[in-house]
């Protein structure tokens, strides 16, 4: 048992509820911050007193301050940040791409991880804790038209300064990215692809090294 504590956005779904169950097995306490309250107080109530439903939009910077605190009171302070809350386009492309979808998925990939290690570096600092933040293959590469991709090349180039900054203090920061996993990202279900149950392993190696590494990156593709 660790007794630590994760804050983990986009935990209602896919590869945030995945590791927020690996992480409740492997000892944590964690903060399940996603929109969908129902589905998150079900969930906690389903991992047990180790767990705690946040509600909140991660577009606005005080609702995750505020979850933050939150967690930090309830569980004595906080050891690691997973912004993995993210969004898809229906539309690739700029030619065709609707602009009004942009504006939401650059609130939520761009700005809400900015929001979530604004929010949660002054928990991790006295901590010399642990940011990890949820980039993608097609943040790795060029993909035609890819809108966001491009919002994922943010979450690389960023989180690699991130770890920079943190490790002025001795803090780490990793980026966890994934090829095609099989969760609600998409409409139709993908068993031959990676299953968020093996991107909540990635996170949970990511924070369980000693602390003589830090993990900047790691990378998972379907077989
Ligand atoms: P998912 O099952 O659709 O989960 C997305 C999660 O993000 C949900 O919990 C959703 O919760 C949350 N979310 C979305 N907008 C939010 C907002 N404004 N505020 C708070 N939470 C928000 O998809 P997933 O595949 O697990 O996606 C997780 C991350 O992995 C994303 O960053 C995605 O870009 C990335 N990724 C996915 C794949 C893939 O193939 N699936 C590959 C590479 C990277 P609510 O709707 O309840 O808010």
């Amino acid at each position: 048992m660790t007794g630590k504590t994760m804050f983990i956005t986009g935990a209602s779904s896919g590869i945030g509820a995945a590791t927020a169950r690996a992480a409740v097995e492997a000892g944590w306490n964690v903060g399940l911050f996603a929109r969908n309250a129902d589905r998150i107080t079900e969930m906690a109530e389903e991992l047990g007193a180790t767990a705690l439903a946040l509600p909140g939009d991660v577009a606005q910077l005080e609702q995750q301050q505020e979850a933050l605190g939150r967690l930090s009171d309830r569980f004595g302070g906080v050891d690691a940040a997973f912004a993995n809350a993210g969004t898809g386009l229906d539309v690739p492309g700029t030619e065709n791409g609707d602009p009004e979808a942009w504006h939401r998925l650059v609130h939520t990939n761009i700005l809400g991880v900015l929001y979530t290690a604004k929010a949660a570096l002054p928990h991790l600092k006295p901590r010399k804790g642990h940011m990890l933040m949820t980039g993608s293959a097609a943040g790795r590469r060029t993909i035609a038209g890819s809108v966001y991709g491009a919002s994922k090349w943010f979450v690389h180039g960023y989180g690699g300064n991130l770890a920079e900054e943190m490790a002025e203090w001795g803090g780490r920061c990793t980026i966890i990215a994934p090829g095609m996993v099989n969760t609600a990202f998409f409409d139709a279900e993908k068993p031959d692809k990676i299953q968020p149950e093996d991107i909540a392993e990635a996170v949970l190696y990511a924070v369980s090294t000693s602390d003589k590494a830090s993990v900047r990156e790691v990378f998972v593709m379907p077989k």
